[in-house]
């Protein structure tokens, strides 16, 4: 095949909190980029030097020691995270992190102020550029993945941050979904399937339940602030209390930066060698000459972490009581992320899964090897797969009396797009608030809102008339599109949501828990919210027809009589009991006129749903 005519490619890239590496697909199946040396990992580090230049990957992450609050990591906590959760993260990092516009975070070195979308850029562009190198041909599209529990908003900004590495990105996908697919676990037959993840900082565990070629996440649970990092942290603790170390005068850890630097590298090195023997040793040179031979057995290190795996495990018991499922129910247990080289992590999850869980691809590479997979097909390649994706959280909008109207349910496949539609509540209103909200309750207050746009210019006509089609789509990477359009004069507004809140996964979670805790209040709640809507919504289409009509007043007598008794029934804040036997007898008098005499626009204006409207025309 010549160059013109070379296939399309398109990469796939696992952008880590700790590493970043792509791969792609070849004849031979799926390989990971390595740059000359044949290393694969990037840091994903991003070193800011006083001459203005920048580093990325290995040599940024050198830096750390000189430049503690220009060397930027774990950028992927940050990003498309909004409010509190930017303080409470800013709160852990040696370099400095502040709100900015729309509450995101925002990094600031010297003066300047750079958003994750940037820093994780620059991540990309290394990444880019040691794939085209790799393959010997530029690079200008990619799938990237991302956690399961990462919010629309999180999604969109590692988006953004591809654009601005001019990387297309045309997927986003689940990285437990990449890992299941790098195992071959494809869709092409059924099961469910653990997906245990401990990285160098945060620990992901994912149940996935494959049906029907979809990839359905049943239930996430971990730890966002546990991983390799800790491991080497209490080793390095255990390193520093040597007896030796102690009568040289090489005390408090927090002390001097280089001594603490060099016992983590060790504490790691010594890590990565006691997954293969019982004991380990290395000469490390602590400052003023001072040389110490620093050991460490398996059986120490281990009973040091011990805590931290088993707290692991907890999750992984979560995530299954979450997805109502037993341990022997599980069709398959996959191991990803560095640590689980960790002999001891491994004994663990196979003694709570009662299984040997399965490390045959390189945990390191999994979900790269995965993302290509997926990349292949995008590409053209392996027409066979098809992947899809769920929702997390249902997507609705708000509607009369502080109600979420659900348009996409929690776990719809996407891409999809679903259109209901609306109308006016109030007479003559000339434009509708589209407020989006996510999440599970009935109520808006107990929902996140995730946009809000207006729909203006709506000609004056009774409230209930206009016809509002509300559209909904979630592309394929779980980006939201909202659209409203006035059917009878085709204006329309729309809006991609944008990022102005994350939520955490523990929020996912709360929210998701929450939601059915109080399944029957909100029910009780939104009945009488929706009766009260109705009720009022009845009393005034009544009046007007009334007003409209000249039918003799004899004949109206009892629709008039039932209008004012629903009316202070309204007006006294009655209670479901009494509202709806009222609003049966006015709907039963009044069908017949609202037939015979107004026709079908006002029997609309009696029954529809109504859009707030905005302050400018509210009644
Ligand atoms: P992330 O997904 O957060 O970017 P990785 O999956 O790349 O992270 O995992 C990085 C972590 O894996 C580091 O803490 C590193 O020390 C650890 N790790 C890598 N190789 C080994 C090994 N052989 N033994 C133990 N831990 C390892
Ligand atoms: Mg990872």
């Amino acid at each position: 095949m010549n160059d013109a005519m070379q296939e399309r490619l398109v990469i796939g890239i696992d952008l880590g909190t700790t590493n970043s590496l792509a791969a792609a697909m070849t004849r031979k199946g799926p390989r990971v980029l390595r740059d000359q040396s044949g290393e694969a990992l990037i840091p994903s580090v991003v070193a800011f030097e006083h001459d203005g230049s920048t580093r990325v990957g290995a040599a940024a992450k050198a830096r750390a020691l000189e430049l503690p609050d220009r060397t930027i990591h774990s950028i992927k906590r940050l990003i498309g995270r909004a409010g509190d959760e930017v303080d409470a993260e800013a709160r852990r990092l040696p370099y400095r992190v502040r709100r900015g516009p729309r509450d995101l975070a925002r990094v600031l070195v010297d003066g300047r102020e750079y958003s994750p979308e940037e820093i994780s850029a620059i991540i990309l562009r290394s990444v880019q550029a040691q794939a085209s190198a790799a393959l010997g041909r530029p690079v200008t599209e990619a799938v990237i993945t991302v956690p399961a529990y990462f919010d629309d908003a999180q999604r969109q900004a590692t988006k953004d941050a591809a654009a601005l590495a001019g990387l297309q990105c045309l997927r986003i996908v689940n990285e437990p979904t990449a890992a299941a697919l790098a195992y071959g676990i494809d869709g092409s037959r059924d099961g469910t399937v653990l997906v245990y993840d401990l990285g160098g900082g945060t620990f992901d565990v994912s149940i996935l339940r494959i049906q029907g070629g979809v990839f359905r996440v049943l239930a996430t649970a971990g730890d966002t602030h546990l991983g390799g990092d800790d491991f080497d942290a209490l080793l390095a603790a255990e390193l520093l209390a040597d007896e030796r170390l102690v009568q040289a005068g090489v005390t408090a850890i927090g002390d001097d930066p280089f001594v603490r630097q060099t016992l983590r590298r060790a504490a790691e090195a010594l890590k990565f060698e006691l997954g293969n023997a019982e004991d380990a040793a290395l000469t490390v040179e602590l400052g003023g000459g001072r040389e110490f031979t620093l050991r460490a057995t398996r059986a120490r290190f281990e009973a040091l972490i011990a805590p931290l795996v088993e707290r692991t495990l907890q999750s992984c018991r979560r995530a299954l009581q979450d997805a109502e499922l037993a341990v022997a129910e599980l069709d398959d247990v996959v191991l990803v992320g560095g640590s689980t080289r960790v002999p001891l992590v491994r004994r663990a999850v196979a003694e709570l899964t009662q299984r040997t869980p399965r490390t045959d691809v390189d945990p390191d590479l999994a979900v790269a090897l995965g993302a290509a997979i997926q990349a292949d097909v995008l590409a053209g390649g392996n027409r066979a797969l098809l992947l899809l994706d769920v929702v997390p959280l249902s997507l609705g909008i708000e509607t009369m009396g502080g109600v979420v109207s659900k348009l996409v349910l929690r776990n719809a496949t996407i891409p999809t797009s679903v259109t209901e539609e609306f109308s006016t509540q109030v007479d003559g209103q000339t434009a509708v608030d589209i407020n989006v909200y996510q999440g599970e309750r009935e109520r808006t207050a107990d929902c996140r809102k995730l946009a809000a746009f207006k729909l203006r210019g709506i000609p004056p006509m009774p409230a209930g008339l206009p016809r509002i089609a509300v559209t909904f789509l979630v592309d394929a990477d779980g980006v939201l599109r909202v659209q409203a359009t006035e059917r009878r004069t085709g204006l329309s507004a729309a809006v991609q949501v944008v990022p102005s809140f994350g939520l955490t996964r523990d929020e996912v979670r709360a929210m998701m828990a929450d939601s059915i805790e109080h399944a029957v209040d909100d029910m009780t709640a939104r009945e009488l919210v929706e009766l009260r809507n109705k009720g009022l919504a009845m009393v005034r289409g009544t009046r007007r027809a009334l007003e409209l009509s000249d039918l003799p007043p004899d004949q109206t007598y009892s629709v008039r009589k039932a209008a004012a008794r629903l009316d202070k029934l309204l007006a006294a804040d009655a209670g479901p009991d009494e509202l709806k036997p009222a609003i049966e007898e006015l709907s039963r008098l009044t069908a017949q006129i609202a037939d015979d005499v107004i026709g079908s626009a006002v029997k609309k204006a009696l029954g529809d749903s109504g859009l707030p409207a905005p302050e400018e025309n509210a009644p």
